[in-house]
C-alpha cells in the first residue's frame, strides 16, 4: 500500500488572494498549511471555519471543508461541525473584533465545553475590514492611523479570559515568526480539547503602532518577543485530578499573559489533559444526542434526531 504524504501545496487553493501586500495574514496561513503538513491529516479530513474580518477570507485559501459564517459565530458553528461530524480535525479562525467583540459570549461558552477542536485568532487589534477601528484588543490611549481619536475603552487580556473560560490549551503566537507558530498550532490541533491561540499579527495598513519594528524591537539588548520555551516555564498540570495544581497553573499562566511591553512571551501559556465535551455526552448521552455522537450517521438518524428536538 502506498502511504500518502501531504504537502503544503495539498492545502492551498488557488482562489486569488484579496489581503493587502505585506499582511501579516499571510504568515499565519502559511502556519496553518505548515501544520497541517506535520500532523498530516489529509485535507478532506478537516474543517476550517470563520466568521467575517480579513481573516474570515482564511477558508478560501484552505484546501479543506471550508465555512464562512456570520459575524462573531465562528464558534457556535465550529462546534456544530465538530459535532456532527466529530472524525473532523475542525479548526475556527477569526479576528480579534469577530472573536472578542461581536463573538464575546461564544468566546466565553466555548471554554466552558472542550469540545475538541481548535481556535485560532488574528489579533491586529483593529477591525481591519472596516478600516481600522479599534477592537476590544487595542489598549485604552491607543491611536491607531485608521481611528479618528484614541482608544476610550480598557482592553481584554484574550489568553486571562481564555483561561479563565475553561479552555484547555492557551498560547500565543506570532505570524511573523512561522516556524515556531506552525509548531504551536500543531500542537494546538494535537490537544484533544478546545485550544485557543491568540497570534499577535501585523496589520500594515491600519495598525502602526504595533508594527514589525515594533514587535521586532530590542530592548537593553533584549528581543520583545521571547520563547517560553527557553525559559523554566512549565504550562503544563501534570495531575488533572489536583485542583490545586490546576488553579496554581492556571494562576500562573494568567500573570503571565499579562506579560506585555518590553518583553511579551509566546508559546504555550497552560495545557490541561481532561474529559471533553464529546466524552461527557458519550457517558451521558441525553436524549437525542446518541446520533450525533455516532461517527456513522446516517441520513435517517439524522431525522429521528430533529423529530426529536421539535
Ligand atoms: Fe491585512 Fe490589515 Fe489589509 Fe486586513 S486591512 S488584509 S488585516 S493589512
Ligand atoms: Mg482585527
Amino acid at each position: 500500500m502506498v502511504v500518502q504524504t501531504f504537502t503544503a501545496k495539498d492545502y492551498k487553493t488557488s482562489v486569488h488572494n484579496t489581503w493587502c501586500p505585506g499582511c501579516g495574514d499571510f504568515a499565519i496561513l502559511n502556519s496553518v498549511q505548515n501544520a497541517l503538513v506535520e500532523l498530516q491529516v489529509p485535507p478532506h479530513m478537516v474543517a476550517v471555519v470563520s466568521g467575517i474580518g480579513c481573516s474570515g477570507k482564511s477558508p478560501h485559501y484552505i484546501n479543506a471543508y471550508g465555512f464562512h459564517t456570520l459575524h462573531g459565530r465562528a464558534l457556535p458553528s465550529a462546534t456544530g461541525v465538530k459535532l456532527a461530524n466529530p472524525k473532523l480535525t475542525v479548526v475556527a479562525v477569526g479576528g480579534d473584533g469577530d472573536g472578542f467583540g461581536i463573538g464575546a459570549g461564544y468566546f466565553i461558552n466555548t471554554g466552558r465545553r472542550n469540545v475538541d477542536m481548535t481556535y485560532l485568532v488574528f489579533d491586529n487589534q483593529v477591525y481591519g475590514l472596516t478600516k481600522g477601528q479599534a477592537s476590544p484588543t487595542m489598549n485604552k490611549g491607543d491611536k491607531a492611523k485608521g481611528m479618528a481619536e484614541a482608544a476610550v475603552q480598557d482592553s481584554v487580556n484574550p489568553l486571562a479570559l481564555a483561561i479563565s473560560a475553561g479552555y484547555t490549551f492557551v498560547a500565543r503566537g506570532y505570524a511573523l515568526q512561522p516556524r515556531s507558530l506552525a509548531q504551536i498550532i500543531a500542537e494546538a490541533i494535537r490537544h484533544r480539547g478546545t485550544s485557543f491561540v491568540d497570534i499577535m499579527q501585523t496589520c500594515p495598513v491600519y495598525n502602526d503602532l504595533h508594527d514589525k519594528d515594533w514587535y521586532g524591537e530590542k530592548l537593553d539588548g533584549r528581543p520583545r518577543l521571547y520563547q517560553l520555551d527557553d525559559t523554566d516555564f512549565d504550562p503544563v498540570v501534570h495531575d488533572p485530578r489536583d485542583p490545586e495544581e490546576i488553579i496554581a497553573k492556571k494562576v500562573q499562566a494568567i500573570a503571565k499573559s499579562y506579560e506585555w511591553g518590553a518583553r511579551i512571551p509566546t508559546g504555550i501559556l497552560y495545557k490541561l489533559e481532561t474529559s471533553t465535551y464529546e466524552d461527557s455526552m458519550a457517558a451521558g448521552r441525553p436524549r437525542g444526542m446518541e446520533s450525533v455522537l455516532d461517527p456513522n450517521l446516517t441520513d435517517r438518524d439524522l431525522t429521528r434526531l430533529i423529530d426529536a428536538l421539535r
